[in-house]
């Protein structure tokens, strides 16, 4: 058996951080053994069975996914380490970061490409024993990998505006978790990102259908369109959105622990402003998602065709925040709510401008609906 912490430094980085170690030890050890148990925001990993000689060659090859090694080699040999961020090659990276944090994962790749990584060193007391944290030393943990910015509270009544400092393989292991399963929907400079993390024990085995097929593709492309048609989601809105367009089958398997969604924005352009950092808890959203749908097997369909221009322009995006609240209050006048307010949306879409969806729309209306959302409130 072999044991992994989480360092503990705070809910975004250490799920970062659990993702990647997963993404790279599932073929390095018995997944179905194998299991990760989450309390409150750190995470410790259990391994059996566990090769680190595996670990560390899917490590390379990983490595060699996120950058162009020979180029990155050659940007330090310049000495310009504002420049290594080109060496990126791996999509999710290159759509979702800023060019600082680009240059931050070259340079910690670099580092332990260089003095190579000792997975000893993620036990329980990581931050102290690599002295890391705001009055630490090491490298910048950036806004996309921490959700975190500006001043801190450092003793009492003091506050200084420091950076968060960490190891080179707390940055390694972020960016391969962000790089394998961080949803970005995207406007303009704009990125929003969400993550699944968890309470509780889940195996290596169950995890990985969060992995492979990878779960956030279509929802992040369908709340990416709901954004570019002016879409006013509200932050619990954007989480039903990314939550009900997984694959269903994928939703369904998901393993029974306490899942939360961690969702936040952050402009990648010059502002680089991080804004509505959120925590949300997943168990009331899928257990009235899954009563919905035993009567009810359209919502993801209702959605998509919600976000489409002709029903924002009606109030589509009022619907979809409405259904989002009753997933969290169940509450049988919301239901009631949500059922009135679809209806007039859908009544006062322009016929002759958007005829097909007016049909498609109320072709997914129907007694089921009503008798799904009734039930699962009640
Ligand atoms: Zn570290």
């Amino acid at each position: 058996m072999f044991e992994i912490y989480t360092p503990g430094h705070n809910y975004l980085t250490d799920t970062l951080i659990m993702w990647g170690i997963v993404y790279i030890a599932l073929d390095a050890c018995d997944p179905t053994k194998s299991r990760v148990i989450g309390l409150g925001g750190r995470y410790r990993i259990v391994l059996e069975d566990f090769d680190e000689s595996k670990f560390n060659a899917k490590l390379r090859d990983v490595i060699s996914d996120l950058v162009n090694v020979d180029q990155l080699a050659g940007l330090i040999k310049t000495g310009k380490r504002r420049g290594l961020g080109k060496s990126v090659i791996s999509d999710r990276l290159q759509v979702g970061l800023d060019n600082d944090t680009k240059n931050g994962v070259a340079a910690a790749i670099h580092e332990v490409l260089d003095s190579g990584l000792d997975l000893k060193v993620f036990a329980i007391d990581h931050i102290e024993k690599m002295k890391e944290g705001r009055l630490g030393k090491g490298l910048n943990l950036y806004i996309p990998f921490s959700g975190i910015y500006g001043k801190y509270l450092t003793s009492e009544h003091r506050y200084l505006d420091k950076p968060y400092n960490v190891c080179s393989g707390c940055i390694l292991f972020s960016a391969i978790g962000f790089h394998a399963v961080m949803g970005i929907a995207r406007k303009g400079g704009e990125r929003i990102y969400s993550i699944l993390g968890f309470d509780g024990e889940a195996t290596l085995y169950d995890l990985s259908r969060l992995l492979r097929p990878i779960w956030y593709i279509k929802s992040e492309e369908i709340l990416t369109r709901a954004l570019r048609n002016n879409a006013s989601l509200t932050r619990l809105g954007q989480v039903l959105v990314m939550y009900l367009e997984m694959p269903r089958d994928v939703r369904e398997a998901l393993p029974w622990v306490a899942w939360y969604m961690i969702m936040y924005s952050y402009d990648v352009g010059r502002t680089k402003r991080i804004s509505g950092f959120q925590i949300f808890d997943l168990v009331p959203m899928r257990n009235i998602i899954e009563r919905i749908e035993e009567e009810y097997d359209k919502l993801p369909r209702l959605i998509e065709l919600l976000i489409d221009r002709g029903s924002i322009d009606k109030g589509g995006d009022e619907v979809i925040n409405l259904l989002a609240e009753i997933a969290l209050n169940r509450d049988l006048y919301g239901a009631f709510k949500t059922l009135r307010v679809l209806r007039s949306v859908i009544e006062r879409i322009d016929e002759k401008k958007y005829g097909k969806l007016k049909k498609s729309l109320y072709g997914t209306l129907g007694a089921s609906l009503a008798s799904g959302l009734v039930k699962a409130v009640s």
